[in-house]
């Protein structure tokens, strides 16, 4: 079987590649497994040798790369470089300035009489070959960041990339081997859904999961079986919770790009806007002539804010959402068609008023550039809204008042909240990053 890696804008064949089978993978990981052995014993100084010169190599390359993820993903260029290339420099920089403190063993002191003479250390060892399965939405820096990590802390790594994002990956390792790494400690299978069972089942040592919902149970099953551990980076409905004294100015900035960056295909999107009542309408007008300047289009042009969707399907979604919002008493402000006359992925961002939480666009993740929006009367009656969700990634609460803001904050359900700002947590690699 092959894979026929597209442009979501333009429908163009950018390559096709063989999707690796079974016993392809399985050779991919013992090859991995065989680099690793010595991998583990090069002195950490060593291997971020190589990283600096990864990071070196993508900053001067760093045109050409966000290229070819607009290329293949369909974001805007300018997007490209700063949610994928830069967030990977960072990683980099990251794994630079930490990796020492975070490998070396640490002392565990303790304060037991009986045993008062015993000394005892933690030590960090590689788990052996870590894979990584990831999906389309950030096709490097996903994968990059990952990668980088498990490396520096002496593993081999094989990557399972997204089908509908294949030559990004190919990029990313021919960049990573280019700096330096050792023959066959880095590896990718391109494939679908099948390849990836594969690489499960293949005796990776550690595997980790970006992606859906539905795939992650699947994954987690598979991985379970095998007592492999996992770690699952899975979906999100971003609640944004504006209260009545914020900047409606900046809320409601943050609310358009938070909902429309990348189409609205990001897993910490605004996926689900409460605002004050007092602010409501102002809110709602503000974010629609906002996104009425926005411009969307084939994302290799200058001046594009909205690149299209990844593929048709995704697009009904995001309107069966909208139709269904609605039949059901919600407004559409603006936006919220197809835009034929540039492609069959293209679509308007939409702002919904008025939404109310049984709907599927507050339910179910949307995955596309729509901001619902909701209006609540108190502090009390916004915790429990944003709360009723399946998912719980992030959520942003927006007050001028920070007591008010972490006393909020304390009390929503989600691995990460952002004070006064969305989605930038992913950018600084010091920040936890991953859903409760
Ligand atoms: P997906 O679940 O369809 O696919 C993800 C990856 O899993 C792909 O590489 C796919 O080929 C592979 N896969 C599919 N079936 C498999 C199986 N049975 N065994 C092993 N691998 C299998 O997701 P997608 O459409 O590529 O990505 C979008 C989803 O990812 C959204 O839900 C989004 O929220 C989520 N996401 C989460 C984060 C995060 O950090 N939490 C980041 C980005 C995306």
């Amino acid at each position: 079987m092959r894979i026929v890696s597209t442009n979501p804008a333009t429908g163009e064949i950018l390559g096709e590649f063989e999707c690796a089978a079974l016993s392809g993978v399985q050779a991919a990981v013992a090859q991995a497994r065989t680099a690793q052995a010595a991998w583990a014993r090069t002195p950490v100084r060593q291997r971020l040798g190589i990283v600096e010169n990864f990071q070196r190599a993508l900053h001067s390359r760093k045109r050409e790369i966000a290229e070819s993820i607009t290329r293949e993903a369909g974001k805007p260029c300018a997007e490209a470089l700063s949610t994928e290339v830069l967030v990977a420099l960072d990683a980099a920089e990251y794994c630079l300035q930490n990796a020492f403190a975070l490998v070396r063993p640490e002392p565990v002191p303790h304060a037991s009489v009986m045993m008062n003479s015993k000394k005892g250390y933690l030590l960090r060892e590689p788990y052996g070959v870590v894979g990584i399965i990831s999906p389309w939405n950030y096709p490097f820096s996903i994968p990059a960041t990952q990668v980088l990590a498990a490396l520096v802390a002496g593993n081999a790594v094989v990557v399972k990339a997204s089908e509908f994002t294949p030559a990004v990956a190919v990029q990313l390792k021919r960049l990573m081997d280019e700096a330096g790494l050792p023959q066959n400690l880095f590896q990718v299978v391109i494939g679908d859904g099948a390849t990836g069972a594969a690489l499960i089942s293949a005796g990776v040592d550690k595997l980790i999961f970006t992606g859906s919902v539905a795939t992650g149970k699947r994954v987690a099953q598979a991985a379970a079986a095998k007592l492999i551990p996992v770690v699952l980076e899975l979906g999100g409905k971003d609640p944004m919770i504006v209260v009545d004294d914020a900047d409606v100015d900046v809320a409601s900035s943050a609310a358009v790009w938070g909902a429309f960056v990348n189409a609205g295909q990001t897993c910490l999107s605004v996926e689900r806007c409460y605002v004050h009542k007092t602010l409501y309408e102002k809110f709602l007008q503000t974010c629609v002539a906002k996104m009425e300047k926005l411009r969307v289009g084939n994302g290799m042009e200058d001046g594009v804010d909205l690149g299209p969707m990844i593929h048709s399907r995704q697009l009904q979604v995001v309107e069966s959402h909208i139709t269904d919002a609605v039949a059901q008493g919600a407004r559409l402000l603006a936006g919220g068609k197809r835009l034929p006359q540039l492609g069959e992925n293209f679509y308007q961002p939409a702002v919904l008023a008025d939404v109310r939480p049984a709907m599927r666009i507050m339910r179910e993740e949307t995955f596309g550039p729509v901001l619902p929006v909701m209006s609540f009367d108190s502090d009390a009656e916004a915790i429990p809204l944003a709360n009723d969700s399946y998912f719980a990634l992030a959520a942003s609460v927006w007050t001028r008042n920070r007591k008010r803001g972490e006393a909020m904050a304390a009390q929503i359900h989600a691995g990460i909240v952002i004070g006064n700002d969305v989605v930038s947590c992913y950018g600084i690699s010091k920040a936890p990053h991953g859903g409760r």
